[in-house]
């Protein structure tokens, strides 16, 4: 049965906040109290931030990291060796290898894994502007750091195929890291050596 709540405001709000991944009512009700119980500048901050998140930050137009101009500060640098890649699931594996400070190539951020039985394709992750990069860019090694589950191994097979005829070096983080929702779990030492470890990737034909 629902809860009946003394405010459609408040109720609204559990709503709303109820709808972000993890978070049922009961901790949404607790968070909605929380905002209320803050100064008016909590609230209006928190908004704010939400509003210029969902409206005013971008996709890096090259490697599809989250920047707040159409390219990222990391494809902005000149400095950083523009003919490796490392091709990503999400933002956050960018996030941990920028923490190990020890890769200095680009990145690309696929935006997941090809999983059918969620529905996801090929086509619904960015494999093309992938292509069309190693393609236009003078790229020389491509590095595949995907999480070894089933799905991940299904996309690694798949960029295997579509990249195996193109002039590149392409390997793989050393197995046994995870990605993904894993990474977090995965300190900045190991990700670094997992990446100094890379091999070939190789897949029976
Ligand atoms: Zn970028």
């Amino acid at each position: 049965m629902n809860d009946k709540y003394p405010s459609q405001r408040l109720e609204k709000a559990v709503d709303q906040i109820s709808l972000l991944p993890g978070i049922g009512r009961k901790t949404a009700l607790r968070l909605a109290l929380y905002i209320l119980r803050q100064p008016e500048s909590f609230a209006l901050a928190l908004g704010d931030a939400l509003i210029q998140l969902r409206f005013h930050a971008y996709y890096c137009q090259k490697c599809h990291n989250i920047s707040d101009s159409p390219l990222c500060e990391i494809c902005k640098d000149s400095t950083r060796d523009s003919s490796t890649l490392l091709v990503v699931e999400d933002i956050r594996d960018v996030m941990a290898f920028e923490r190990t400070g020890s890769y200095k190539g680009l990145y690309h951020v696929l935006g997941g894994v090809i999983s059918p039985i969620d529905g996801v394709s090929p086509s619904d992750l960015e494999i093309d502007s992938l292509l069309k990069r190693v393609k236009s860019d003078s790229i020389k090694e491509v590095i595949l750091a995907i999480s070894p589950t089933p799905e991940g191994e299904t996309t690694s097979f798949y960029l295997y195929r579509k990249l195996s005829n193109f002039p590149i070096v392409l390997t793989q983080l050393s197995r046994g890291i995870a990605m993904g929702d894993e990474l977090e779990y995965t300190d900045e030492i190991t990700l670094a050596q997992a990446l100094r470890d890379r091999s070939r990737l190789q897949f029976p034909s």
